[in-house]
């Protein structure tokens, strides 16, 4: 099975969900939403096709990680293959986060995105809304976008928000003032 991919898997990242992850950038979305940072993974035809094996082997391959992100684009157009990668990711002990433009209910009604959300932890929903932009929101780039605990969702059979990740972010720096002194 292929997988039509924007840019190569990036390790490391500290700004697409929880924790130190891998961002798998993949190719095509149809909502172009005004204002969005990404509009060279629109093209459903652009990127490049990779064998969704070697996207594993090479996951396998990168240490230290706690989850990874699919992101784009929208991965829901690309619901087998990101299932496919979100299996083995479980299997290799990384939880996974995944950014669409779709609302969580319209994909709990097509079964194979229902089939991909069920390997999902955590699922940021929603379109980019450029009057709701905002730098004080965490892992989001607009308001209007909601951080869903997925399995907790699918158990309750309604949407569960992360609170710690809908609040604003806090400015506080918390300094530990040292014991002692060596000087
Ligand atoms: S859903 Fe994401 S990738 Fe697609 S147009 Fe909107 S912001 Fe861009």
């Amino acid at each position: 099975m292929k997988i039509r991919l924007a840019a190569c898997l990036q390790p490391d990242s500290i700004v697409d969900g929880e924790g130190i992850r891998t961002v798998i950038w993949t190719q095509g979305c149809s909502h172009h939403c005004p204002g969005c940072h990404n509009a060279s993974t629109w093209d459903f035809d652009g990127g490049a096709l990779v064998d969704v094996d070697d996207v594993i082997t090479e996951l396998r391959g990168i240490k230290n990680q706690d989850g990874i992100t699919l992101s784009g684009g929208d991965p829901i157009f690309q619901a087998d293959a990101c299932y496919e990668i979100c299996k083995a990711a479980h299997e290799m002990g990384l939880n996974v986060w995944c950014y669409t433009g779709f609302k969580y209910e319209q994909i709990l009604f097509n079964p194979k995105a229902r089939r991909l959300l069920e390997q999902i932890d955590v699922l940021v929903d929603g379109r980019f809304v450029e009057e709701e932009k905002s730098f004080d929101i965490y892992f989001r780039g607009s308001r209007n976008q909601r951080i869903i605990d997925v399995p907790k969702s699918l158990e309750k059979e309604q949407v569960v928000l992360i609170d710690k990740y809908m609040e604003d972010k806090s400015y506080e720096i918390n300094y530990k003032k040292p014991q002692y002194m060596f000087i």
